[in-house]
């Protein structure tokens, strides 16, 4: 039986959720079973998700943990609740598929929507074949402790600083 690792996409460069879209394209061509979920994120993520879908990955999105520096009318304890749900909805879920991305997982933590020791209990709790890849700038030590595989992308130089916003199919 095949052991599956933990990839952890972090930093604070750009390149993590392109990373984790990468290889879950990848992963499905060698014909992997797919989920690719996304926290504080509405689903609508442009092409990416509805590419994904195409190819027949199954895509998730946990709207309503949405981040509280973005949304700070929201009640923190409410997504809290919100946030421990999405994490219980996802344990039995892990068992169907071959490779599971939690996008911006790093950034649940980081918000203090999930503690670092509910987080390791989840990822101590996989699977042992399933691939489980993160990412989120911010990975906690011991996440990047316990995963196999972390990739930090370094951010040297982006076009923001020279006023260029987010253009779709490029950032977004
Ligand atoms: P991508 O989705 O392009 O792979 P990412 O997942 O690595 O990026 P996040 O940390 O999720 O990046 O940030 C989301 C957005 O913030 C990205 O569109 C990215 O281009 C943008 N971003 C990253 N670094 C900067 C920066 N220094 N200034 C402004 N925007 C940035
Ligand atoms: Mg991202």
């Amino acid at each position: 039986m095949r052991t599956g690792l933990i990839h952890v996409y972090t930093g604070n460069g750009t390149g993590k959720t392109t990373s984790a879209v990468g290889l879950a394209v990848r992963a499905k061509s060698h014909g992997f079973k797919m989920l690719f979920a996304q926290f504080m994120k509405d689903g609508n993520g442009g092409g990416e998700t509805d590419i994904l879908k195409e190819i027949g990955v199954e895509v998730l999105a946990f709207e309503e943990v949405l981040s509280p520096v973005f949304h700070p009318e929201a009640d923190r304890e409410a997504l809290r609740q919100e946030t421990l749900k999405a994490i219980e909805s996802l344990k039995p879920k892990l068992k169907e598929f071959d490779m599971v991305v939690l996008d911006e997982f790093n950034c649940v933590l980081g918000e203090g929507l999930l503690t670092v020791a509910e987080a390791l209990e989840f990822m101590r709790g996989k699977p042992e074949r399933l691939e489980l890849v993160l990412t989120g700038r911010g990975a906690p030590r011991n996440i990047i402790d316990l995963a196999d595989h972390v990739t930090e992308m370094k951010d040297v130089k982006h076009p923001f600083q020279e006023g260029i916003g987010a253009r779709p199919g490029i950032d977004y």
